[in-house]
């Protein structure tokens, strides 16, 4: 779910993070409201879904302001009753991300709290990346769309479209992507690799404009 542009949820457990830890973003580099208190279920959870971040990924989350807040209860995104449907947001605007830790959800087979973690962080990486994506990776999400809004309702846009496959390929390491698709998932993460460092060295976002090329930084 995102609100205005945003949102994402995602994994980690497949590999113990032995030769990838380029994919092992730490749960302590993210902000998250909450987790302390959390039963030992949800935690592991969240890190899970943070663990398959890459850390430039974490890292430029949390330069940036942005914060992941757990919550036990109804998040409300429609204010009506789909509500009870919605485990996740991400808010672009203020760069808080909200993750919905009720207890029943972990026994739930057809709720992943991890996988909502990566969705979330999927639609972060969107909404920061996208103006620099190139033309053939921006059509390549096109594309991505049109064919997955016909068999999962949750593809609504191109941006939830992005986040949803973003968590499957990361969170639980779906098999049916293209290399195309792949491409986009590993540019998008390059450049935020990109924009993270330049958030260090000058102390400020880059800024977007037609005047701006990150492939000259
Ligand atoms: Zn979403």
């Amino acid at each position: 779910m995102r609100k205005k542009i945003i949102t994402g949820l995602c994994i980690a457990g497949l590999m113990a993070c032995t030769s990838m830890t380029a994919f092992a973003a730490d749960v302590s580099k993210v902000t998250i409201d909450n987790y302390s208190t959390s039963s030992e279920a949800i935690q592991k959870e969240i890190a899970a879904g943070i663990g398959v971040l890459p850390d430039s990924v974490a890292d430029y989350f949390t330069a940036t302001g942005g914060k992941v807040v757990l919550y036990d209860g109804i998040l409300h995104f429609y204010n009506n009753a789909d509500d009870m449907y919605v485990n996740g947001v991400y808010f672009n605007e203020s760069n808080i991300m909200q993750i919905k830790t009720t207890e029943y959800l972990i026994n739930n087979p057809n709720v992943s709290i991890k996988g909502a973690v990566v969705h979330e962080f999927g639609h972060f990486l969107y909404d920061e990346v996208v103006p620099y994506l190139s033309i053939e990776d921006k059509n390549t999400i096109t594309n991505m769309y049109n064919y997955w809004s016909k068999y999962m309702p949750s593809c609504t846009d191109e941006n939830e479209t992005f986040a949803e496959q973003y968590k499957i390929l990361r969170a639980f390491g779906g098999k049916s992507f293209s290399a195309e698709e792949i491409s986009v998932f590993e540019h998008a993460e390059e450049l935020c690799t990109k924009l993270l460092n330049y958030y260090n060295e000058h102390g400020e976002k880059l800024e977007i404009g037609p005047g701006v090329d990150i492939n000259n930084l």
